[in-house]
């Protein structure tokens, strides 16, 4: 008898048919004497139906207010996959995040969970019921409910796993796994068998959509053996991911070609090339709660640098605002300039740290299509571009050839 987190997302529950489909699955691994802990996302475009209504009414709206709205999606999910559940004469019972005392910090709309009440989780699994847990919701020490960002249920998944010390979290969606690119991309694209956290950390940050990039994180904290499945088919083993030390088998040298649309670049033309100034121009986009990514430095020529770095696009209007009314009449900076319109491609592997001559290979591909590299980035298990996002399909493309990523077995 196992343990077993399961995580569906919100096209696994789209309709009353797939909540059906996933109480049955549910009810087959119950069946097999394990204990079941559920863990739903709305269902699919609820999310994105309730921000529209917000925006409606303000533009920015009111962080306090907007979680109170979408954490209704999954309220609605949990209710009606446990309503599935008892009708197929199972004992279930649901819970929001606050019901749980999922508690997280008040950072609204992308709150940090704090600590997991199991309590009641675990009465109820000992008195045999399956527990419905709400995703991407908590609530703060003040009891006002938070979200954790687009994608929070896959870390409200793993974090319950992690709490409840679960023998393993399943990750149900409408992929069958972690792959070597996108498919819609490229159709020879393959699934992983398995792929370490490190690289997963790499593909979620980078844009690959299968985990939020939290959960992996939290995952590999927390040693919780997390697996992709989809929840469209009866079988399959999916992708588990590994941890490298694990990891018996021959390692290909890249197992994946990421990327990532949503990006922007910012750049502070003619800074003062002294001490503090990175702290100065980075500082204020900190506390304005920016992610920061990519950072270059120029070489400094007459006193003066050039500083640029990339943002999520969401965060790019925000972040021009900030530089240019706050930190570059401050620093003495000649002009800021920006560009939404590019993308980040990077290769990933843990297979580069004993390989040389990777970066050469990939910069030569892409200037074989004539592609213009604008920024690179490089860590031990990864190499990223920024390019002009025109060129995004391609560069996937021609990488994932170069690198022979459909033909491994
Ligand atoms: N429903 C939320 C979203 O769409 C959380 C999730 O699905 O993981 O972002
Ligand atoms: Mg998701």
């Amino acid at each position: 008898m196992a343990l077993i987190v399961q995580k569906y997302g919100g096209t696994s529950v789209g309709n009353i048919e797939r909540i059906k489909s996933v109480a049955q699955r549910v009810a087959r691994f119950k069946a097999q004497g394990h204990q079941i802990v559920v863990v739903v996302s709305a269902m699919s475009g609820e999310t994105d139906r309730l921000i529209h209504l917000a925006k409606q009414i303000q533009a920015h709206p009111d962080p306090r207010e907007f979680d109170v709205m979408v954490s209704t999606g999954e309220q609605v999910s949990i209710a009606l996959l446990s309503m599935a559940l008892i009708d197929l004469g199972l004992k279930a019972r649901s819970y929001t995040g606050a019901q749980v005392r999922i508690l997280t910090d008040n950072a609204h709309n992308k709150a940090r969970i704090l600590n997991i009440d199991e309590t009641n989780m675990r009465n109820d699994l000992q008195a045999g019921y399956v527990v419905v847990v709400a995703g991407f919701q908590g609530v703060d020490e003040k009891g006002n409910i938070t979200t954790l960002g687009r994608g929070g249920s896959d870390t409200t998944g793993v974090a319950l796993a992690a709490a409840l010390n679960a023998d393993e979290c399943q990750i149900y969606t409408d992929v069958d796994g972690v792959y070597t690119t996108d498919p819609r991309i490229v159709p020879e694209a393959r699934r992983l068998k398995t792929i370490t956290f490190e690289e997963m950390l790499e593909m979620a940050s980078l844009g690959s959509k299968v985990l939020q990039i939290r959960s992996v994180g939290f995952a590999g904290k927390y040693k919780v053996k997390l697996r992709v499945l989809s929840s469209f088919e009866e079988a399959g083993e999916g992708t588990l991911i590994t941890f490298e030390e694990d990891e018996k088998m021959e390692q290909a040298i890249i197992s994946g070609i990421a990327f990532n649309r949503d990006e922007a670049k910012i750049t502070i033309l003619d800074v003062p090339d002294r001490p503090g100034i990175a702290y100065q121009i980075l500082g204020p986009i900190a506390e304005a709660n920016i992610d920061v990514d990519m950072i270059v430095q120029n070489v400094g020529h007459d006193g003066m640098t050039d500083f640029s770095f990339t943002v999520h696009r969401s965060d790019f209007a925000k972040a021009m605002g900030i530089l240019k009314k706050q930190v570059a009449p401050h620093i003495g900076a000649r002009e800021v300039t920006g560009d939404d319109k590019i993308t980040k491609v990077s290769a990933v592997g843990v297979g580069m740290r004993s390989h040389a001559g990777i970066a050469s290979k990939m910069f030569r591909t892409l200037a074989e299509e004539g592609i213009n590299i604008q920024m690179i980035s490089t860590s031990e298990i990864k190499i990223s571009v920024v390019i002009d996002e025109k060129y995004m399909e391609l560069a996937v493309r021609v990488l994932h050839k170069a690198f022979e990523l459909d033909h491994q077995v």
